[in-house]
């Protein structure tokens, strides 16, 4: 599939503006970037940019402003002078990019955040073609916003001259594509989190794909709410409940989908609550649910160690908190101890992966999360649709 799109490496920059599309969205705390990973997985394509003299011109979003205006607190410029450290050389960072720039051959240039254009997230035509106009040759090479058809994604990449690849774009969608091809059985998915609803929809997917269907979180709960067991005040997708008895009953594949026997529950998450644990069928309709008890756990990590390959996403439990950590530790454990391909994706669980320090031990950290599901899923990208239409 990807041999379908052009490739940034191996066309002529020299001279040329290059736009490229990378996701720098790093957590930014008092104006102070707390983790520098997603700059750093960038730097080698603004390299080889810079090396081959082009005139590089970077694009990406920074949070969730509000559109239409900007906004301090969701500004790409403190970005702009970590990456000058990280490159060792100065990138200009320009607040009003949209009516053209002047940009030297073999520097970069850094354009504030494109969410605060009105059209963004709508893919408004009329501002692809103004970010389009900025180029000669566009490079997707943010694979976390590959599943988005926004303007900086999608719709810049219809009208430049040239749309291509970025090598970051290309080495996670390789990753990826190898292995769900042929993935060493079993087959296990972990899914947990917060993001009920859109992760829900994701398990009908996976559930004629994997052997194993390992769940958490909001959809564990709602998973269990499905069957009948009052899981009280807890997370839960209200409005999927005949979805999950369908899941369950195997309307959409044949993988077995154990629930939670266990579970942690508390009146709510103030930093002095205490966890109590309890079997799924004594919860009352007081209860909240904040991680997967102990025996469920050890059950689940039987499946783990079993797997031949293990896709990752969505932690356990609100693993922030001290009390309702153990269950994504003791997975995240699991996985990094196992000799299964394991594969992690996801903000949320990029987290956790750090806290528990296991990064070095899973096979590999894919930059998506919404992306990353959406791939596992099967779905195409839209941002890498357009790559291979432009080809
Ligand atoms: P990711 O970013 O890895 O895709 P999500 O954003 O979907 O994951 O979910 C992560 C959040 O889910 C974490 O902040 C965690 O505290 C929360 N969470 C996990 N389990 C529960 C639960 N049972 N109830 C409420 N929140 C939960
Ligand atoms: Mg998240």
């Amino acid at each position: 599939m990807l041999s379908a799109v052009k490739r940034m490496t191996e066309l002529e920059l020299s001279g040329k503006r290059v736009v490229i599309r990378e996701d720098l969205n790093a957590p930014i705390r008092d104006g102070e970037i707390t983790s520098d990973k997603r700059l750093r997985a960038a730097l080698r394509t603004i390299q080889f940019a810079v090396e081959r003299d082009a005139r590089v011109i970077l694009l990406s979003h920074l949070g969730r402003p509000a559109e239409g205006a900007s906004d301090g607190a969701f500004s790409l410029e403190p970005v702009a002078d970590r990456l000058s450290q990280l490159l060792t050389s100065p990138v200009m960072f320009v607040k009003d990019w949209l009516g053209g720039i002047e940009v030297e051959p073999g520097s970069v240039t850094l354009c504030e955040n494109v969410r605060f254009e009105t059209g963004e997230k709508a893919n408004d035509e009329v501002l692809a073609r103004r970010m389009a106009a900025l180029c000669e040759i566009f490079v997707m090479d943010a694979f976390a916003t590959a599943h988005r058809s926004q303007a900086s994604t999608c719709g810049i990449a219809r009208y430049a001259p040239v749309a291509c690849a970025g090598p970051l774009l290309i080495r996670e969608l390789d990753a990826l594509s190898k292995v769900l091809e042929n993935p060493a059985r079993p087959l296990v998915a972990v899914i947990g989190g917060a993001k009920v609803s859109s992760k829900l929809s994701v398990l009908s997917a996976l559930a004629g794909k994997v052997d194993q269907l390992i769940v958490g979180g909001g959809i564990a709960n709602t998973l269990l709410a499905a069957t009948g067991i009052d899981v009280g005040r807890s997370l839960i997708e209200p409005g999927r409940l005949d979805y999950c008895k369908s899941l369950l009953a195997g309307k959409f594949g044949a993988a077995s989908i154990p629930l939670p026997t266990d579970v942690v529950v508390a009146n709510g998450l103030e930093r002095d609550t205490h966890g109590t644990i309890k079997l799924t069928r004594d919860l009352t309709n007081d209860d909240m649910i904040f991680d997967i008890g102990p025996e469920t756990a050890a059950g689940y990590c039987d499946y783990i160690d079993r797997a031949g390959t293990i896709l990752w996403n969505g932690p356990m439990g609100v693993f922030e908190h001290p009390e309702f950590v153990h269950g994504t530790r003791r997975m995240a454990e699991a996985i990094a101890a196992g000799k299964a391909f394991s594969v992690a994706g996801g903000g949320d669980t990029l987290a956790a992966v750090e806290q528990f320090g296991v990064g070095e031990a899973i096979s590999y950290i894919s930059t998506g999360g919404g992306a990353f599901l959406d791939f596992i899923e099967g779905k195409e990208l839209p941002a890498v649709a357009v790559l291979k239409e432009r080809a």
